[in-house]
């Protein structure tokens, strides 16, 4: 009997865990941990902040994950020991012959002084239904969407929110001016000059600002204050900055680095048997710039790792790599998504590209939840 531990039920976790017992036998044990008791998609949180449709509606208990054989535990982990495989989870030691660490990225309000007092954030999962009501009492003005400096999971995600949110503000006939800051140059850096042309022309065709070079220091009452610059606001929307889980830190697993170390290709990281996936590890690409945090690249990982367990497990060589392939969706409004897509990995430079606003994308966005809600999620 093989007992693999998979710890954190997120995107990478859950999708871990049921490759595992699609390959694993009845007698093998896979147990996964986290502390919360549910599973819901991370693009949720814009759909409930702009109360296009609930949480509810995609959320799932991690518990019917039982009807694949998988055991489910809800608790802290507490502590890491990759030298072992051994996990401490509310305070009782879990040992392992094989362990997936897919703990995520942990966002951190400090990462943008001043958010939690005068700004929204729809990245916390306990402040949607504030940053919906706030946002649904809005009476117009000037609306500022900020970037943070630190990494985040989706990079899209804050387009498609200013996006998104003027056509909610139009459909109230709500009067609002719409800015949105980024510490960066161009707005989506990993699809290039070319794919950035296009969501910058996105924005301008919606009148929405679109202000690069703007590294925020500090969020006061009405106004921002960048680096070189102040700016006035009616009403603040901040992505906070993400880190790696301290757990993670603490476990030697990132190797004095801020992030999960791996090998790109195996997800292996220095200790045997033990794999990083998802939003807690930092792939770095052949251009410089990191790996996306999103789900799809969590999902992808999460196939690797346990493809290379099971044929660890039966005594094979693994030869499951991640090809470095993948791809995100972000909204515009009117039915419609564009498609980033491409090589991540590809040498010598990412291979990746934003494609035209289209409602197949959209489509295709609505059926990636569906299907893996269907596939994971059973009863
Ligand atoms: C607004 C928004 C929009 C997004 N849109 C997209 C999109 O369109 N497409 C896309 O691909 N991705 C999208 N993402 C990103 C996507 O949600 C993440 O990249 C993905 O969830 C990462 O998966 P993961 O398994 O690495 O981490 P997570 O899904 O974050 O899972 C980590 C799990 O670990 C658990 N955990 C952490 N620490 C502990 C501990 N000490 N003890 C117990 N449990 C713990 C957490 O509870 C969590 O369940 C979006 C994210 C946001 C916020």
């Amino acid at each position: 009997m093989a007992r693999v531990l998979v710890l954190g039920g997120g995107f990478g976790g859950v999708a871990a865990a049921f490759s595992l017992s699609k390959q694993l036998t009845k007698e093998d044990r896979i147990t996964l941990v986290d502390r919360q008791d549910f599973f819901y998609f991370g693009f949720r949180k814009t759909w409930a902040f702009l109360r296009s449709s609930p949480i509810g509606e995609g959320m799932r208990p991690l518990k019917s994950l039982a009807a694949h054989g998988i055991e489910v535990r809800r608790g802290r982990i507490e502590s890491i020991d990759p030298g072992s495989r051994s996990a401490v989870v509310d305070g009782e030691r879990l040992d392992s012959d094989a362990m997936i660490v897919a703990l995520g990225a942990q966002w951190k309000p400090e990462t943008m002084p001043g958010l939690a007092e005068y700004g929204l954030n729809f990245y916390d999962g306990l402040s949607l239904d504030h940053t919906a009501y706030e946002l649904a009492e809005f009476k117009g003005g000037r609306v500022a969407i900020v970037i943070p400096s630190q990494p985040y999971p989706c990079g899209p995600a804050p387009y498609e929110a200013a996006l998104l949110l003027r056509e909610y503000f139009a459909a109230k006939s709500v009067e609002a001016e719409i800015h949105v800051y980024s510490p960066k140059p161009m707005s989506l850096p990993v699809v290039g000059e070319s794919g950035c042309s296009v969501l910058e022309g996105s924005l301008s065709e919606a009148a929405i600002v679109f202000h690069p070079m703007h590294t925020v220091e500090r969020i006061e009452e009405h106004k921002v204050r960048f680096e070189t610059t102040v700016e006035p606001y009616d009403l603040l929307i901040g992505i906070p900055g993400h880190v790696c889980p301290q757990v993670v830190i603490d476990s030697g697993l990132t190797d004095g680095g801020a992030w999960a170390k791996v090998d790109p290709r195996t997800l292996e990281t220095d200790y045997e048997g033990v794999y990083a996936i998802g939003d807690v590890v930092s792939i770095t690409l052949a251009d410089g710039k990191p790996l996306p945090k999103a789900g799809v690249f969590a999902e992808a990982h999460a196939k690797v790792a346990a493809d290379r367990i099971v044929a660890r497990l039966r005594g094979e060589t693994p030869t499951a790599t991640y090809d470095g392939t993948g791809y995100c969706f972000l909204e515009v409004g009117d039915g419609k998504a564009m498609l980033v897509h491409g090589n991540f990995l590809a040498e010598p430079r990412p291979d990746v590209q934003l494609a035209e606003p289209a409602a197949k994308h959209l489509e295709a966005k609505m059926e990636l939840e569906r299907s893996r809600l269907l596939e994971w999620f059973p009863d």
